[in-house]
């Protein structure tokens, strides 16, 4: 059986010149099957989103093999690795990442306009996944009027818009309150049950990272727990 994401002795050394090099991963191995939902922990400076970024096409590593549903990122260029982005990854972040003073809705299609989708489907799948995270009624609001719970809401429908396989959010409640975190974290856990989404959790907080089914202890660059 292939896996969904399979690292082998990944390592990421960052070159900031003048003979200064930071190992920010030191030899990450691990095989993700589809459909997985797994937190990763780990102090700050760990790795945890230079191992994110990987994954997520946005970078690639110094060595090691890292196979997204059997493909060798590392073979890919530039334009095969922004497809697989496009086509098959949705993120979500801390921060939301959403455009100011623009709506729901726009910032929900956003991904969709790289893709040959026409405007009447565009339409549809954009206001489809701003149901199903439960913020239909407010897609005309812009992103500035709504609550920081809101905000992660549009920001997880604009990483579903595209059907991605694979969900990456790197410290998604970090910045909502408790019962807020809560109720991101009950949204990808139904996403991850319903619709199979392999979703991988960046978090430092135990309760948030229960809402997994695997959890991965980075320290230093490697993972020292995997339950
Ligand atoms: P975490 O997400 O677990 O806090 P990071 O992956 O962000 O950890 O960082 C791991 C190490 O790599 C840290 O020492 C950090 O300072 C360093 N680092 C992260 N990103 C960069 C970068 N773009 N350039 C140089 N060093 C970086
Ligand atoms: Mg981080």
């Amino acid at each position: 059986m292939t896996h969904f994401i399979l690292a082998e002795q990944i390592y990421k050394t960052y070159d900031l010149g003048e003979g200064v090099e930071i190992p920010a991963l030191r030899g990450v191995s691990l095989g993700v099957g589809e459909g997985e939902f797994v937190a990763i922990m780990g102090a700050s400076g760990s790795g945890k989103s230079t191992f994110m970024n990987l994954l997520g096409c946005l970078d690639i590593p110094t060595s090691g093999r890292l196979l997204l549903e059997g493909v060798e990122l590392s073979s890919l260029n530039e334009n095969q690795l922004a497809e697989i982005r496009n086509k098959k990854i949705g993120f979500v972040f801390q921060n939301y990442n959403l455009l100011p003073r623009t709506s729901a809705l726009e910032n929900v299609e956003l991904p969709l306009l790289y893709s040959k989708v026409t405007a009447s489907k565009r339409y549809r799948l954009t206001v489809e996944a701003l149901e199903r995270v439960g913020l239909k009624e407010r897609m005309h609001n812009l992103s500035n009027q709504l609550s920081g719970g809101e905000q992660q809401r549009v920001a997880i429908a604009r990483a579903l818009v595209n059907n991605p396989s694979l969900i990456l959010a790197d410290e998604p409640t970090g910045n909502l309150d408790t019962q807020t975190s809560a109720e991101i974290m009950q949204i990808l856990k139904d996403l991850n049950n319903t619709y199979e989404i392999t979703i991988i959790l960046v978090t430092h907080e135990t309760v948030i990272a229960q809402y997994a089914k695997r959890q991965i202890l980075f320290s230093d660059g490697k993972i020292i727990s995997d339950q």
